[in-house]
């Protein structure tokens, strides 16, 4: 299976604020996601989502709010004609010293199995360092996009894209 690893927030939703998505409300694609999606659907790469999400592990959101929300989440990006194959979750704090958070491997290694991902060649793209972190762990190759509201960089990454359509243009002309 060829895929992609996707972060969420900051990656393909707009979280400008570092608000964390309390509900259908909040979630607002960037004005290139569909098209970057698309992209990656023509050129033969289904999708993968990788999330923390410490909102819940916060009490600001529920699990089954998380779960309504991706739901919708998952619907938004169907213009996009893009497989969406799992979204991957990560519901504990930073404090939690779980064995799942980002910048840890195991969602994208639990995936990579799950699918049949050869990681050598697939990608992971994120918005924060924990993102890039996650994925040369886990064995992929990496590009990080400048969409986060406070830019932190990665030097480690493989690639620094300024979008997420960006991004998606690098990993075909580098596939
Ligand atoms: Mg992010
Ligand atoms: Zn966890």
């Amino acid at each position: 299976m060829k895929a992609v690893f996707l972060d969420r927030d900051g990656t393909i939703i707009n979280d400008p604020n570092d608000l964390r998505v309390k509900s259908e409300s909040d979630l607002n694609l960037f004005a290139d996601t569909i098209e970057s999606l698309r992209l990656l659907s023509d050129n033969g790469f289904a999708i993968i989502i990788i999330t923390n999400q410490a909102g819940i592990a916060e009490g600001l959101i529920t699990k089954d709010d998380y779960l309504r929300i991706n739901d919708a989440f998952v619907q938004m990006l169907k213009p996009s004609g893009a497989t969406i194959l799992k979204t991957y979750m990560c519901p504990h704090g930073e404090s939690d010293d779980c064995e799942c958070r980002k910048p840890k491997p195991k969602m994208i290694l639990d995936a990579a199995k799950d699918f049949d991902v050869d990681l050598k060649s697939a990608f992971m793209v994120g918005d924060r360092p924990s993102d890039i972190a996650a994925g040369i762990a886990a064995g992929t190759r990496t590009v990080m996009v400048k969409t986060a509201n406070t830019y932190v960089p990665a030097p480690n990454a493989e690639h620094t894209a300024d979008t997420l359509l960006d991004a998606a243009k690098y990993i075909i002309a580098n596939t």
